[in-house]
């Protein structure tokens, strides 16, 4: 396995990160030896980077990363995350999370979700979460200060340039590189450690391994692989988080960090020409933005219309009806409240997709 200085901490840190946000269900709820057995195998083969939040898999992940690290013989760091404006609130989290994951400390803990400079703002106010998160560092109850954000480029840098935080994680892949480098350089120039989640695009590379089948190079034997080779052979980037839900998938995507070989210029700009901006423009599936007080399944709807966006409207059409029992009226519910673009991720037109939608 491939390790890497993550910034200035002096951590060396596995370029393949085990996310833990893809915990499946045995039944109607997970089965924790089961998921430790994932995670111990993780370790295993080299991961020494575990990160989890509250709210993954029904708010269980953290519990469920607690009693897998428990006694894990290998070397392991753990991140996990606070969304919470106020102070507080933040440090009734970050107690709670060390309460879960039996741990005297984080190794890296989040200031979670930053989506606009606004919400920055607001973070780094007088009593509010990053006041208090540093407190706690001071306390030793947290070792690395870091952040995850959904910021553009520009937002990126004027926040690393402040010089608050040790490390970030974004996300960044092999569908959305061209419209997301400038945050990524911006991060590695100021000497942050960095982390990419959703590597895979929420999923969808596998999902659709025929279509993206050109991502592929002569060595990878999956497009999973050349997806997770792509962000590890960045200089600039520290450790992929790969969500693992199965002991396949671990040496499945552990495998990567063994055989980290950068893409050829002749390979980035055959798949750069095969790209289109809508691409950077894909659900990912996070589901941040639910709770819709029409009762709309936002990101089913949104994961239909990937579909289109990837050239068939039918196939999106079909997800909807077959796979889940819908019909396109229920997008016409929408009362354009404003909730849901509020907390999107990936920043989407949501109510314009579902005027769309409405219409199929
Ligand atoms: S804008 Fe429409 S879809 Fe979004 S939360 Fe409001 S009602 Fe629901
Ligand atoms: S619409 Fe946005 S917030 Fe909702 S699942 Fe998709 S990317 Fe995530």
């Amino acid at each position: 396995m491939l390790y890497k200085d993550y910034g200035k901490t002096g951590k060396k840190i596995s370029v393949i990160g085990f996310g833990g946000m893809r915990f499946e269900k045995s039944g109607d709820k997970y089965d924790f030896d089961k998921c430790a057995q994932i995670v111990r195998k993780a370790n295993e083969l080299g991961v020494n980077y575990f990160d989890t939040a509250p709210f993954y898999c029904d708010d269980q992940s953290e519990e469920i990363m607690g009693y897998s690290l428990k006694d894990m013989p290998g070397e392991f760091y753990v991140s996990t995350k606070s969304s919470e404006l106020d102070g507080s609130k933040l440090r009734a989290n970050l107690e709670r999370s060390l309460k879960r994951l039996g741990l005297q400390k984080i190794n890296f803990f989040h200031i979670w979700c930053i989506m606009s400079m606004d919400d920055y703002k607001k973070r780094m106010s007088k009593g509010g979460a990053y006041e208090t998160a540093l407190r706690a560092k001071e306390e030793g109850l947290i070792e690395h200060l870091v952040f995850s954000t959904h910021c553009n480029g520009d937002e990126i840098e004027q926040i690393v340039q402040e010089g608050c935080f040790e490390g970030i994680t974004l996300g960044y892949n092999i569908l959305n590189f061209p419209y997301r480098q400038k945050g990524l350089k911006a991060a590695y120039e100021h000497g942050l450690g960095v982390a990419t989640m959703n590597p895979l695009s929420g999923g969808l590379i596998p999902q659709k391994a025929d279509y993206f089948d050109f991502i592929r190079g002569t060595d990878d034997q999956s497009v999973v692989e050349a997806a997770l080779r792509f962000n590890g052979s960045h200089k600039e980037i520290t450790t992929v988080l790969a969500g693992m839900g199965s002991i396949e998938q671990v040496i499945e995507n552990t495998r990567v960090g063994y055989k980290i070989k950068e893409f050829s210029e002749e390979k980035l700009s055959e798949i750069e020409n095969r790209l289109s901006a809508s691409m950077d423009a894909l659900c990912t599936g996070c589901r941040y933005c639910e709770k819709c007080p029409q009762e709309i399944e936002i990101s089913k709807h949104m994961i239909a219309y990937n579909q289109k966006i990837l050239g068939d409207v039918h196939k999106g059409l079909d997800w909807l009806k077959w796979h889940w029992e819908m019909t396109t009226e229920t997008a016409s519910k929408c009362i354009d409240c404003g909730y849901c673009e509020s907390k999107c991720t990936q920043h989407l037109p949501i109510t314009q997709r579902l005027k769309e939608i409405s219409s199929w």
